[in-house]
């Protein structure tokens, strides 16, 4: 089956650029190149021969080698092969992640300054009375 760009991009994007496998990253622009170590290929989560059908929640990024491992395994089996779990995380849900992480530390930063700075009339110049 032959995907469009946009469409390989889309399914690439669902797991964050790695393989859904083994979690590890593959290389978009390796996609069909069997004899790169990070080439991959789409994976029909749910087998064609077991009725899987072409849409997209069924279509995951895999290393052509990871596949080839999977075989007719179950994910789950080749998954704790690899000592993971489950789905990668989508680039969308990185990215907000990432965002959260900065909004934190903005916070803390936020905080800190508060609890530091000067307090009024404690640590001001003394004035001059004559
Ligand atoms: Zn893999």
């Amino acid at each position: 089956m032959r995907y469009a760009h946009e469409d390989l991009a889309y399914i690439a994007d669902q797991t964050g650029y790695d393989c859904h496998l083994c979690h590890q990253p593959i290389k978009f622009e390796e996609y069909g190149n069997h004899s790169h170590a990070e080439g991959w290929e789409v994976d029909h989560v749910r087998p064609r021969s077991k009725n899987g059908h072409n849409g997209f929640t069924n279509l995951r990024a895999a290393h052509a080698h990871c596949n080839r491992k999977k075989g007719n395994k179950p994910n789950r089996k080749i998954r704790s092969y690899f000592g993971v779990k489950g789905m990668p995380p989508s680039t969308t849900s990185r990215v907000l992640k990432g965002a959260g992480y900065v909004l934190l530390g903005i916070g803390a930063i936020w905080a800190l300054n508060e609890i530091f700075k000067p307090k009024p009339g404690v640590h001001q110049p003394r004035l001059n009375s004559n």
